[in-house]
């Protein structure tokens, strides 16, 4: 039955639903993979977060990030519009609700990229969500990766280091992830994550 707060139903519109928390500490490749996966699967949608970090030459507002002030994004919490939301490096990121809930009413795949502390507020909320960590290979692997990119301050990059640490060992204490795959190698990564994401929208779709 369509209830008034539901969208109007689309001849494309299915009942496989499903939403994707992919988390994963920075440098450790998840933005490529999550993109990825988002090109593998028809009908999926990368979920734009909401941010008050500053924009960097690497982003587009409106494409990687709704690039917000701390003033704004403190109203949104305020309006409740946020489905999770929290402090990350000393900056505020959040997702807004309703566009999750309209796709995922579409029977989208809804992909989201945000931290554990956000993962964990997501599967409260939306118990059947599905949630991958990305791993590096090794401590080692993920310091080049941090400094390669060229994005960040030294500064910055001992305290993405230091909270990528801190990370891994709470998604591990959190218990809610329902698999973990490592980035040893990207073709693999994506092609593990894209099967995993597969099967259990076959298994949902049941
Ligand atoms: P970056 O600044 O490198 O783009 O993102 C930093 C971290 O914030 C990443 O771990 C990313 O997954 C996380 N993040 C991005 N968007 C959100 C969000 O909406 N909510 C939460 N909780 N974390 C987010």
């Amino acid at each position: 039955m369509t209830t008034p707060s539901e969208p109007h139903r689309l001849p494309s519109d299915t009942d496989n639903g499903l939403l994707l928390v992919i988390s994963g500490p920075s440098g450790v490749g998840k933005t490529t993979i999550t993109r990825a996966v988002e090109r593998s699967i028809p009908g999926s949608i990368f979920s734009i977060s909401a941010t008050t970090r500053p924009k960097s030459d690497a982003d587009t507002d409106g494409v990687d990030y709704h690039f917000l002030t701390d003033e704004q994004f403190d109203a949104k919490v305020e309006a409740d519009e946020f489905l999770e939301h929290a402090v990350y490096v000393g900056n505020k990121y959040g997702t807004l609700r309703a566009p999750v809930e309209v796709q995922l009413q579409r029977g989208r795949l809804v992909i989201l990229d945000i931290d554990v502390q956000g993962a964990k507020q997501v599967k409260r909320a939306m118990p059947d969500a599905f949630a991958i960590f990305i791993l590096p290979p090794d401590e080692a692997t993920l310091l080049e990766r941090l400094r390669s990119r060229k994005r960040d301050s030294d500064e910055a990059i001992r305290k993405r280091f230091e909270h990528a640490q801190t990370e891994i060992a709470s998604a591990r204490e959190s218990g809610i992830y329902d698999a973990y795959v490592e980035n040893d190698d990207l073709d693999r990564a994506i092609a593990e994550a894209v099967r995993l994401v597969t099967e259990r929208r076959d298994i949902t779709a049941d």
